[in-house]
């Protein structure tokens, strides 16, 4: 009985298993389709300046438009392109599109010239060959100046590989665009890490900013990374501001920069700019 009960049990488990494979695979074949028939669509979310609230830049989040599941979240497909090469692509795709969007933001929208756009790049992609080439060749192609484009990386993906991480960084630095530490404070950095590679900014991760208020503990962690942030002359972006009351506590921890659903939800370009009266300053 016992052993039938067993070997059911392992019937069911095979078959979870198999379908989670079968579903991966499915997965991996549409978003080699996807990537090629253009149902990457790219979000655009603000980044405010915390002084004035205008918009200083924007950040690319990639969405699937997929046939029949819907429009996707990069959780549900991200991981996929990364375990099978294909971000390599997917990440130059949402390139190109974010690049082109902010050359034709900054031509036509006055008081946009400055105007900044913030892409995400795995770890996979820095360490890639075609990478930086990719780069040159999407800032040469948009007419962007390099200094309005600006890479994220996560701080977990640095701390993977320090020597590969220092060398791309070193050579995207040599392009002109800026750099930014994604996810900060959830990894391990060292701050000898921080201050040998080039790079302009920090982004508080969401997890901190989402306990402001409630644990006294976050709002030290947020005030220390400023610290840093100072010290290493970095600009900080605080992630996943929801409400004014968290807007208010991380300016008075001397946080200058924004972003949340407190000032925009990511959303398609054609919804940006939908308010009238937001004027547009560069930092
Ligand atoms: P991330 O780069 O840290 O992006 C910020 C995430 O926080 C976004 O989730 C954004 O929608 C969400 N967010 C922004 N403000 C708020 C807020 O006030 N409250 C809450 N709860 N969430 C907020 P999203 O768009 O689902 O993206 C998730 C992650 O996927 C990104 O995290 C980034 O690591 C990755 N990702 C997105 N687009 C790309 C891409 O083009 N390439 C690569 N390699 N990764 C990407
Ligand atoms: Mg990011
Ligand atoms: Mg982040
Ligand atoms: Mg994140």
């Amino acid at each position: 009985q016992a052993k039938q009960k067993g070997r059911g049990r392992v019937e069911i488990f095979d078959e979870s298993l198999s379908a989670a494979l079968e579903h991966r695979v499915r997965t991996e074949q549409d978003l080699r389709n996807a990537i090629q028939c253009d149902e990457l669509v790219v979000f655009y979310q603000p980044i405010v300046e915390a002084d004035t609230r205008s918009i200083v830049g924007f950040e690319a989040l990639v969405r699937w438009q997929h046939p029949t599941r819907g429009l996707l979240a990069p959780d549900a497909f991200i991981p996929v392109a990364e375990e099978s090469g294909l971000i390599v692509p997917l990440g130059a795709a949402v390139l190109l599109q974010a690049c082109s969007q902010l050359s034709q933001w900054q031509r036509e929208r006055p008081g946009c010239e400055r105007l900044r756009m913030s892409v995400n790049v795995s770890a996979l992609q820095l360490d890639h060959p075609s990478f930086i080439p990719t780069v040159a060749a999407v800032i040469e192609t948009t007419d962007i100046d390099p200094a309005s484009l600006w890479l994220e990386i996560t701080e977990t993906s640095l701390v993977a590989d320090v020597e590969r991480a220092t060398a791309a960084f070193e050579a995207l630095h040599d392009l002109g665009v800026g750099l930014a530490l994604d996810d900060f404070g959830t990894g391990y950095s060292s701050l000898a890490y921080l201050q040998k590679f080039p790079m302009q900014a920090l982004k508080i991760d969401r997890s901190f900013v989402d306990r402001l208020g409630r644990d006294p503990e976050a709002a030290v962690i947020v005030e220390m990374i400023i610290g840093v942030a100072r010290t290493l002359r970095l600009l900080v972006i605080a992630e996943g501001v929801e409400n004014e009351e968290q807007a208010d506590e991380l300016y008075g921890l001397g946080c200058t920069l924004y972003q949340g659903y407190h000032f925009g939800r990511p959303a398609p370009a054609e919804k940006q700019w939908q308010e009238s009266g937001t004027s547009i300053v560069a930092v």
